[in-house]
């Protein structure tokens, strides 16, 4: 029996194949490395889609946020 950092089994088909984590936590870091997207209105006749990464995602709309707030 193989176990996750977070305490949870590993199932053994799934460590044969080299996972190191659980599906939970596979699952989680996968979601991390999900790419996420935004639209910048940089021009006045269309906007853009930015491509980015989680982490810059939620500093993008944390600052949205607060710029609404503001207003
Ligand atoms: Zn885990």
């Amino acid at each position: 029996m193989y176990n996750c950092g977070c305490g949870n089994e590993i199932h053994p088909e799934r460590y044969a194949l080299g996972y190191k984590v659980c599906l939970k936590c596979g699952d989680k870091s996968a979601l991390k490395q999900k790419p996420y997207g935004s639209i910048i209105y940089d021009h006045k006749t269309a906007g853009s889609i930015q491509i980015t990464n989680k982490a810059t995602f939620d500093l993008y709309k944390k600052n949205i946020l607060q710029i609404r707030k503001e207003k």
